[in-house]
This record gives structure tokens, sequence and C-alpha cells, in this order.
């Protein structure tokens, strides 16, 4: 198998075969030997069936049907755990990723790359949605022991071995961007210029963007947790004057500095509750997703959880 296209899916019932078509005119020129594993995460609308109808009458087609909404992160794992292709590639239902992309991504990884990311041009963006972006990608990388560069998404091409080294992370807490970075191999970057939406609507509320960026931050380094002691210095030793400026005769400024020392406090409380969090969903050892229907698998739906 050439290669295994992977679509997570969710609320997708006229992006599924928009998508579907488009890579019937693409791919047979680009890789005669495919298959399509699009996975349904929950999905509320006619999405599911959809998929049934598209891999009864297509035999490169499969899916997965998740137990319920798992998140984009834990659909895209589920995809690659079937993928049985020798290169993967994984791009959005909504045709945000243009498939004509892929004959170059897959040009660029066969000449010595083991991932290749299509990044994303954002300068059609509203402002808006770019700012908080580049304050973003810029704190991570900032403190981050891997590069995550603005604009390098999910939409990527990988050899198998980068597939196999991304399954062999066992962590819940999954930001993707930072694991595909974290394997490391050689990378190339493709820019492309993405479109709009094609129907359905974004998951990326704004609550949804900043838990995104909490799982970014507190999952890839442990700076905050560093930070949080120097802070904690910091405030000790501001106390410390105060007390001798007191002693000394000073003004009564006791009671600002105990409720500055008291935010103080719960913020870093708030910061060691985020891994303690973390580190208690990881403990729990749950699989990332269920599997409740697949259709058009080669392996059946044995060992569906995990
Ligand atoms: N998606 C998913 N599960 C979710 C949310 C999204 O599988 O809980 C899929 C969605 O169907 C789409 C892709 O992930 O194929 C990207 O989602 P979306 O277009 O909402 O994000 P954006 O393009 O705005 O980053
Ligand atoms: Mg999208």
């Amino acid at each position: 198998m050439d290669l295994t296209v992977v679509v997570p899916c969710f609320n997708e019932q006229d992006g599924i075969p928009r998508l579907h078509a488009e890579l019937l005119r693409v791919l047979p020129g680009v890789a005669p030997d495919y298959e399509v594993v699009a996975v349904d995460d929950g999905s509320t609308d006619r999405t599911l069936p959809r998929l049934r109808e598209l891999a009864a009458s297509d035999p490169r087609f499969r899916y997965l049907s998740l137990s319920r909404n798992f998140g984009k992160e834990a659909a895209v794992l589920a995809g690659l755990r079937r993928a049985h292709g020798r290169r993967v590639v994984i791009m959005d239902a909504d045709l945000q990723h243009p498939p004509e992309l892929l004959g170059r991504m897959l040009a660029v990884l066969d000449s010595g790359h083991d991932q290749v990311v299509a990044c994303r041009d954002r300068s059609g963006e509203p402002l808006s949605r770019r700012l908080p972006a580049r304050f973003f990608y810029r704190l991570l990388n900032r403190f981050c022991e891997v590069r995550v560069p603005d604009g390098a998404g999910d939409f990527r091409m990988l050899t198998r071995r980068a597939v196999q080294a991304l399954l062999a992370l066992p962590e819940q807490h999954r930001f993707s961007k930072g694991l595909f970075a974290w394997i490391g191999f050689d990378t190339a970057h493709v820019p492309f210029r993405g479109g709009a939406r094609q129907g359905g609507r974004s998951r990326w509320t704004w609550r949804a963007l900043v838990e995104h960026g909490a799982d970014g931050l507190f999952s890839f380094h442990r700076k905050p947790l560093r930070g949080a002691g120097c802070v904690g210095a910091l405030v000790a030793t501001a106390g410390a004057v105060q007390a001798l400026r007191e002693l000394a005769g000073g003004g009564p400024l006791l009671a600002p500095v105990l409720l500055c020392a008291a935010g103080v406090q719960m913020l870093l409380l708030g910061v060691v509750g985020e891994y303690l969090g973390r580190i208690h969903l990881e403990t729990m050892g749950r699989p990332h997703f269920l599997v409740k229907e697949s259709g058009g698998l080669a392996r059946g739906i044995g060992g569906s959880a995990g």
C-alpha cells in the first residue's frame, strides 16, 4: 500500500463526500495503491451513514466510528492505528487541506524526508486569529524543547517509521503539533494557502483555543514548575524586605503586600494543579478512544479499545 489518507470527521456530512470526490480525482495519478481511513468522531449529523455509503461503494474507502466525540487528536490517533500505507497523510474533511498538494508532498517525502508538513499561510485570516496564534507560538517556542512553527498544523505526510514512532508515545494529553516535533526525523515544509471552510462549523471556539494552548504549554516543558519556584522566591524576598521596612518604621504597606502574595500563591497553585490534573489523567491509563463500528477495514474491530 503506497498511501493511507487519514481523515478525522466531526459533523462533516457535506464535507466528506466532497473530499472523497476530490481524492478520487487526484489520488490515482499520485499513489495508485491507496486507502482512505475516515474516522467519525462521534458526529451527531449524518456523517456516519455517509461513511457507510462511501465504504459500500468504494473498496478503497474504510471508516471507523468512535463511541462518542473524543476530539480530533484521538480521532487522528485512531486513524493512524488502522493505517496500512507505507506513507500516511492526515487531512481535514472540510477541504481546507487541498488534495492537489498531495503529489507535491509525496515527492518531497520520497526525496529523503520522514515528515512533510504543509504550512498554512495565515495572511488571508482575520487579525483576531492571526495575532493570538503568533503570540502563542512565540510563547511555546520560547520555552519548549522542540520547535513548533506557526501555521504547521496537522496536514502532514509521514513515513511508516515516523508513524510507528508517533504510535509508540502513550500519553493521554496529545498535543499533536508538539508530538510531531518531538519525534524528530527529517522534516520538510511545503507552504500552502488554506481556503475557507466548506460547510459545517469550525471546532475552534475561543474556549477550545485556550484549552489547546494550555495543552501545548503544559505538556511540553516543565519550565512553568521551575518558574513557579522562582516567583515564589521573589515574593518571599519582597515579603522579607517589607518586614524589614516595617521594623525600621516604614508605612503600613502590609495589607496590599499580603493580598498580592495570596494572589501569587493561588496562581502558582493553579500551575501545580495543571500538572497534577495531567498526572491524574495519565495514571488512570484509560484508552484514548473506543470504536463502536468500523467498515471496509481489512482487520476488523478487534482490539478496538485504545
Ligand atoms: N474534528 C474531529 N473531532 C473534533 C473536532 C474536529 O475529528 O472534535 C475534525 C473535523 O471534522 C475536521 C478536522 O478535525 O476534519 C479539523 O477541524 P476544524 O475544521 O473544525 O478545525 P480548523 O480547520 O478550524 O482548525
Ligand atoms: Mg477546518
